[in-house]
Protein backbone atom coordinates (compact mmCIF):
# COMPACT_ATOMS: atom_id res chain seq x y z
CA UNK A 1 0.00 0.00 0.00
CA UNK A 2 0.85 3.58 -0.93
CA UNK A 3 -0.02 6.95 0.41
CA UNK A 4 0.39 9.50 -1.60
CA UNK A 5 0.09 13.47 -0.23
CA UNK A 6 -1.18 15.63 -2.54
CA UNK A 7 0.25 19.19 -2.50
CA UNK A 8 -0.17 22.25 -3.89
CA UNK A 9 -4.20 22.81 -3.31
CA UNK A 10 -5.06 26.55 -3.24
CA UNK A 11 -7.47 28.16 -0.26
CA UNK A 12 -10.81 27.01 -1.13
CA UNK A 13 -13.29 28.85 -1.49
CA UNK A 14 -17.03 28.67 -2.69
CA UNK A 15 -17.59 27.08 -5.65
CA UNK A 16 -13.88 25.66 -6.01
CA UNK A 17 -14.29 22.28 -7.75
CA UNK A 18 -12.53 19.84 -5.73
CA UNK A 19 -12.26 17.15 -7.94
CA UNK A 20 -10.77 18.67 -10.71
CA UNK A 21 -8.47 20.29 -8.26
CA UNK A 22 -7.27 17.22 -7.19
CA UNK A 23 -6.98 15.33 -10.42
CA UNK A 24 -5.23 18.42 -12.06
CA UNK A 25 -2.08 17.44 -9.18
CA UNK A 26 -2.55 13.93 -9.35
CA UNK A 27 -3.07 11.02 -11.73
CA UNK A 28 -5.69 8.86 -10.36
CA UNK A 29 -6.11 5.28 -10.89
CA UNK A 30 -9.09 2.74 -10.24
CA UNK A 31 -9.14 1.28 -6.49
CA UNK A 32 -7.39 4.15 -5.26
CA UNK A 33 -9.02 5.71 -2.44
CA UNK A 34 -8.97 9.67 -1.95
CA UNK A 35 -9.51 11.33 1.56
CA UNK A 36 -10.10 14.56 1.58
CA UNK A 37 -10.39 16.80 5.03
CA UNK A 38 -14.34 18.38 5.49
CA UNK A 39 -12.92 21.79 5.75
CA UNK A 40 -12.21 21.95 1.84
CA UNK A 41 -15.24 20.46 1.04
CA UNK A 42 -17.12 22.50 3.42
CA UNK A 43 -15.57 25.67 2.27
CA UNK A 44 -16.33 24.29 -1.64
CA UNK A 45 -19.89 24.31 -0.71
CA UNK A 46 -20.00 27.58 0.73
CA UNK A 47 -20.81 26.80 4.50
CA UNK A 48 -19.32 29.67 5.71
CA UNK A 49 -21.19 31.38 7.95
CA UNK A 50 -21.27 34.89 10.06
CA UNK A 51 -22.02 34.68 13.61
CA UNK A 52 -24.01 38.09 13.00
CA UNK A 53 -26.45 35.95 11.14
CA UNK A 54 -27.53 33.72 14.39
CA UNK A 55 -29.70 35.17 16.71
CA UNK A 56 -29.59 33.20 20.08
CA UNK A 57 -32.56 31.91 21.48
CA UNK A 58 -32.99 31.44 25.51
CA UNK A 59 -31.91 27.82 25.59
CA UNK A 60 -28.16 28.55 23.12
CA UNK A 61 -27.74 31.51 26.02
CA UNK A 62 -28.24 28.55 28.98
CA UNK A 63 -25.56 26.73 26.81
CA UNK A 64 -23.38 28.90 26.10
CA UNK A 65 -22.99 30.08 29.82
CA UNK A 66 -22.16 26.08 30.24
CA UNK A 67 -19.42 25.66 27.61
CA UNK A 68 -18.20 29.48 27.94
CA UNK A 69 -18.71 30.04 24.33
CA UNK A 70 -20.03 32.49 22.27
CA UNK A 71 -24.42 32.23 22.24
CA UNK A 72 -24.40 33.06 18.84
CA UNK A 73 -21.98 30.11 18.06
CA UNK A 74 -23.99 27.59 20.44
CA UNK A 75 -27.18 28.59 18.22
CA UNK A 76 -24.97 27.58 15.30
CA UNK A 77 -24.37 24.45 16.55
CA UNK A 78 -27.95 23.96 17.75
CA UNK A 79 -29.31 24.80 14.31
CA UNK A 80 -26.81 21.68 12.71
CA UNK A 81 -28.11 18.95 15.70
CA UNK A 82 -30.76 17.16 16.14
CA UNK A 83 -30.03 16.06 19.77
CA UNK A 84 -27.75 17.55 22.87
CA UNK A 85 -25.92 14.97 24.53
CA UNK A 86 -23.71 16.45 26.24
CA UNK A 87 -23.98 20.33 27.26
CA UNK A 88 -21.26 20.95 29.26
CA UNK A 89 -17.75 21.12 29.94
CA UNK A 90 -18.24 21.23 26.03
CA UNK A 91 -21.29 20.72 23.42
CA UNK A 92 -21.58 17.35 22.17
CA UNK A 93 -23.99 16.84 19.76
CA UNK A 94 -26.25 14.59 17.72
CA UNK A 95 -25.48 15.95 13.59
CA UNK A 96 -28.53 16.00 11.58
CA UNK A 97 -26.34 13.48 9.40
CA UNK A 98 -25.84 10.89 12.40
CA UNK A 99 -22.57 12.11 13.23
CA UNK A 100 -21.84 12.53 16.79
CA UNK A 101 -19.21 15.90 17.16
CA UNK A 102 -18.19 18.62 19.50
CA UNK A 103 -19.71 21.86 18.52
CA UNK A 104 -21.09 19.76 15.33
CA UNK A 105 -18.13 20.04 13.93
CA UNK A 106 -18.26 23.53 13.60
CA UNK A 107 -14.49 24.47 12.84
CA UNK A 108 -13.09 28.34 13.90
CA UNK A 109 -9.74 27.41 12.80
CA UNK A 110 -8.09 26.82 9.15
CA UNK A 111 -11.02 29.52 7.87
CA UNK A 112 -9.99 32.88 8.55
CA UNK A 113 -11.70 36.16 9.38
CA UNK A 114 -14.85 36.04 12.10
CA UNK A 115 -16.50 33.25 10.16
CA UNK A 116 -17.06 29.64 11.07
CA UNK A 117 -17.85 27.00 9.39
CA UNK A 118 -20.24 24.40 9.22
CA UNK A 119 -19.64 20.80 8.04
CA UNK A 120 -20.91 19.63 4.88
CA UNK A 121 -24.09 19.46 4.74
CA UNK A 122 -24.42 15.91 3.43
CA UNK A 123 -21.35 14.67 3.21
CA UNK A 124 -22.38 11.40 2.02
CA UNK A 125 -23.96 12.75 -0.86
CA UNK A 126 -20.49 15.19 -1.31
CA UNK A 127 -18.33 12.26 -1.92
CA UNK A 128 -20.36 10.78 -3.43
CA UNK A 129 -20.49 13.60 -5.99
CA UNK A 130 -16.79 14.12 -5.89
CA UNK A 131 -16.10 10.39 -6.82
CA UNK A 132 -17.92 11.06 -9.85
CA UNK A 133 -15.90 14.11 -10.91
CA UNK A 134 -13.20 11.84 -10.69
CA UNK A 135 -13.81 9.96 -13.34
CA UNK A 136 -11.94 6.75 -11.89
CA UNK A 137 -13.56 3.89 -10.23
CA UNK A 138 -12.23 5.32 -6.61
CA UNK A 139 -13.53 5.70 -3.05
CA UNK A 140 -14.03 9.06 -1.22
CA UNK A 141 -13.95 9.46 2.40
CA UNK A 142 -14.49 12.85 3.70
CA UNK A 143 -12.54 13.24 7.23
CA UNK A 144 -12.62 15.32 10.39
CA UNK A 145 -10.38 15.62 13.14
CA UNK A 146 -12.59 14.58 16.30
CA UNK A 147 -11.52 13.77 19.48
CA UNK A 148 -12.89 10.13 21.03
CA UNK A 149 -14.49 9.13 24.09
CA UNK A 150 -12.26 7.72 26.81
CA UNK A 151 -9.06 8.26 25.09
CA UNK A 152 -7.10 11.46 24.89
CA UNK A 153 -6.12 13.09 21.70
CA UNK A 154 -8.20 13.71 18.56
CA UNK A 155 -8.01 11.43 15.51
CA UNK A 156 -9.43 11.24 11.97
CA UNK A 157 -12.69 9.90 11.27
CA UNK A 158 -15.11 9.87 8.72
CA UNK A 159 -17.85 11.67 8.29
CA UNK A 160 -18.99 11.03 4.83
CA UNK A 161 -17.53 8.21 1.68
CA UNK A 162 -18.58 6.86 -1.19
CA UNK A 163 -17.55 3.70 -3.43
CA UNK A 164 -16.13 1.80 -0.40
CA UNK A 165 -17.99 -0.30 2.52
CA UNK A 166 -17.92 1.65 6.24
CA UNK A 167 -17.44 -1.38 7.50
CA UNK A 168 -15.59 -5.00 6.85
CA UNK A 169 -17.52 -7.54 8.07
CA UNK A 170 -15.16 -10.17 9.37
CA UNK A 171 -18.31 -12.32 11.04
CA UNK A 172 -17.55 -15.83 10.05
CA UNK A 173 -14.40 -15.88 9.07
CA UNK A 174 -12.30 -18.39 10.70
CA UNK A 175 -9.18 -17.29 13.58
CA UNK A 176 -5.72 -18.93 13.52
CA UNK A 177 -7.44 -22.01 15.36
CA UNK A 178 -10.20 -22.12 12.93
CA UNK A 179 -13.30 -20.65 15.03
CA UNK A 180 -15.37 -18.81 13.35
CA UNK A 181 -15.10 -15.11 14.44
CA UNK A 182 -18.33 -14.27 15.82
CA UNK A 183 -19.19 -10.05 16.22
CA UNK A 184 -16.17 -8.45 14.43
CA UNK A 185 -17.73 -5.39 11.68
CA UNK A 186 -13.86 -3.48 11.39
CA UNK A 187 -14.71 0.62 10.68
CA UNK A 188 -12.48 0.79 7.67
CA UNK A 189 -13.75 4.37 6.70
CA UNK A 190 -12.21 5.46 10.31
CA UNK A 191 -9.11 3.46 10.00
CA UNK A 192 -8.52 4.96 6.66
CA UNK A 193 -9.70 8.43 7.98
CA UNK A 194 -6.69 8.33 10.74
CA UNK A 195 -4.75 7.01 8.77
CA UNK A 196 -5.18 10.42 6.04
CA UNK A 197 -5.84 12.93 8.79
CA UNK A 198 -2.36 12.14 10.04
CA UNK A 199 -0.61 12.63 7.17
CA UNK A 200 -2.88 16.20 6.41
CA UNK A 201 -1.63 17.77 9.90
CA UNK A 202 -4.06 19.74 11.43
CA UNK A 203 -2.41 23.46 11.63
CA UNK A 204 -0.75 25.46 8.33
CA UNK A 205 0.51 22.22 6.21
CA UNK A 206 -1.99 22.98 3.33
CA UNK A 207 -2.98 19.22 2.89
CA UNK A 208 -6.19 18.29 3.24
CA UNK A 209 -6.05 15.52 0.70
CA UNK A 210 -4.38 12.32 0.77
CA UNK A 211 -4.60 9.35 -1.44
CA UNK A 212 -4.32 5.80 -0.68
CA UNK A 213 -3.23 3.19 -3.69
CA UNK A 214 -3.31 -0.74 -3.04
CA UNK A 215 -5.54 -0.70 -0.01
CA UNK A 216 -8.02 -3.96 -0.22
CA UNK A 217 -11.53 -2.83 0.52
CA UNK A 218 -15.20 -4.03 0.31
CA UNK A 219 -17.08 -1.52 -2.16
CA UNK A 220 -20.35 -1.93 -1.05
CA UNK A 221 -22.47 -3.72 1.83
CA UNK A 222 -21.77 -3.13 5.24
CA UNK A 223 -24.24 -0.05 6.47
CA UNK A 224 -23.08 3.09 8.62
CA UNK A 225 -20.19 3.92 11.23
CA UNK A 226 -22.82 6.10 12.23
CA UNK A 227 -24.57 4.08 15.55
CA UNK A 228 -28.20 4.54 15.33
CA UNK A 229 -30.03 5.35 18.26
CA UNK A 230 -31.73 1.98 18.77
CA UNK A 231 -28.30 0.50 19.23
CA UNK A 232 -26.70 2.94 20.84
CA UNK A 233 -25.64 1.41 25.08
CA UNK A 234 -23.52 4.95 25.74
CA UNK A 235 -26.19 7.87 24.33
CA UNK A 236 -29.21 7.11 26.69
CA UNK A 237 -26.86 7.19 29.50
CA UNK A 238 -25.57 10.71 28.59
CA UNK A 239 -28.93 11.85 29.55
CA UNK A 240 -29.64 12.82 32.82
P1 LIG B 1 -10.50 19.22 9.39
O1 LIG B 1 -9.76 18.10 10.05
O2 LIG B 1 -11.38 18.79 8.24
O3 LIG B 1 -11.26 20.07 10.37
O4 LIG B 1 -9.43 20.20 8.70
P2 LIG B 1 -8.15 20.94 9.35
O5 LIG B 1 -8.50 22.35 9.65
O6 LIG B 1 -7.56 20.12 10.44
O7 LIG B 1 -7.18 20.93 8.10
C1 LIG B 1 -6.66 19.69 7.58
C2 LIG B 1 -5.56 20.01 6.60
O8 LIG B 1 -6.12 20.76 5.51
C3 LIG B 1 -4.42 20.86 7.15
O9 LIG B 1 -3.23 20.46 6.47
C4 LIG B 1 -4.81 22.28 6.70
O10 LIG B 1 -3.68 23.14 6.59
C5 LIG B 1 -5.40 21.98 5.36
N1 LIG B 1 -6.37 22.97 4.85
C6 LIG B 1 -7.48 23.47 5.44
N2 LIG B 1 -8.11 24.32 4.62
C7 LIG B 1 -7.38 24.35 3.48
C8 LIG B 1 -7.51 25.04 2.22
O11 LIG B 1 -8.45 25.81 1.98
N3 LIG B 1 -6.54 24.80 1.28
C9 LIG B 1 -5.47 23.98 1.51
N4 LIG B 1 -4.56 23.78 0.53
N5 LIG B 1 -5.33 23.31 2.67
C10 LIG B 1 -6.27 23.50 3.62
MN1 LIG C 1 -12.94 19.99 11.54
MN1 LIG D 1 -8.06 18.33 11.21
Amino acid sequence: MQGYVIRGLPIIKEGDDIALLVKSLFDFQDGDVLCLASTIVAKSEGRFRELESYHPTIRAALIAGKVGKDPRFVQAVLEESVEVLLDQPFLLVVTRFGHVGVNAGIDQSNVGDARILLLPENPAGSAMRLRAGLGKDCAVIITDTCGRPFRAGVAGVAVGWAGIAALRDWRGSPDLHGKALEITLEAIVDEIAAMANLLMGEAGDGTPAVVFRGLKYPCSGGDSVFMTKDKDVIRPRLRR
